[in-house]
């Protein structure tokens, strides 16, 4: 089994999803007591948060930089990088170590596309919905991506930030992002990209709100993580 390299914390919240289903999948395809072998550098979310809001990305990417070598001369064979908003510095991270980055999006598109979605939602940060490091790199795998609107962008934003990155589950918010995924399905997404890895906290894929598929990226990120870790 190749060894897992997670550069964790933005937020714990979701790093703590990562951490059970990387371990559950192991488990489930290797069966016994079988779990994943990892290594997790998790940081301090309120630094990074300043820095994404300060526009400081340098500083963010000197971050992961660091993190990212830590994993690597732990003896990590990949790295995974557990959050969608800090792939805007993925190529970044890439270029400064030796081993392979499994990029998010990556894994996203090509578990969209196979299902035969072309026109896709997403809901994310607004760094994730607005900037092109994302969109673009799902755009590159042929799909057409729409995002919501601005008040509704400013809404899923504060939510991912104010409540769910602090562990907080409002029902109240799984409504109103349940109403963005249904203006989404109404502009003519067959289905929508939960790009924040928080968002599984809040909307559970199997309950397909609006009748569309979810994909949640933080299940579909461990599924590859997973399959690199146990390829031949
Ligand atoms: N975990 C989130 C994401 O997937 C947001 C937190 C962050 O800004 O890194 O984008």
């Amino acid at each position: 089994m190749r060894r897992i390299g997670l550069i964790g914390g933005m937020s714990w919240e979701s790093t703590a999803e990562y951490y059970r289903l990387l371990n559950t999948l192991v488990a489930q395809r290797l069966g016994g007591l079988h779990s994943a072998d990892l290594l997790l550098a998790s940081v301090d979310f309120a630094v990074v948060e300043q820095m994404q809001s300060q526009g400081r990305w340098d500083d963010a990417a000197a971050l992961l930089v660091r993190e990212a070598r830590v994993l690597e001369a732990g003896g990590a064979d990949f790295l995974v990088l557990c959050t969608n908003t800090m792939h805007k510095l993925a190529d970044r991270v890439q270029a400064a170590v030796g081993i392979d980055l499994l990029h998010l999006a990556d894994a996203t598109a090509e578990a969209v596309v196979a299902s035969g979605v072309r026109r896709v939602g997403l809901l994310g940060t607004r760094f994730t919905m607005e900037q092109d490091f994302y969109t673009d790199r799902l755009r590159g795998h042929g799909l057409d991506v729409v995002v919501p609107g601005a008040d509704d962008r400013r809404l899923v934003d504060t939510v991912i930030y104010d409540e769910l990155c602090r562990g907080v589950v409002r029902e109240q918010s799984r409504r109103e992002y349940e109403r963005v995924v249904a203006a989404l399905v109404d502009e003519g997404c067959a289905a929508v990209v939960l790009g924040c890895t928080e968002i599984e906290l809040l909307l559970d894929p199997s309950e397909r709100p609006a009748g569309a598929p979810l994909f949640a990226t933080t299940r579909l990120h461990c599924e590859a993580a997973v399959d690199r870790a146990l390829a031949p």
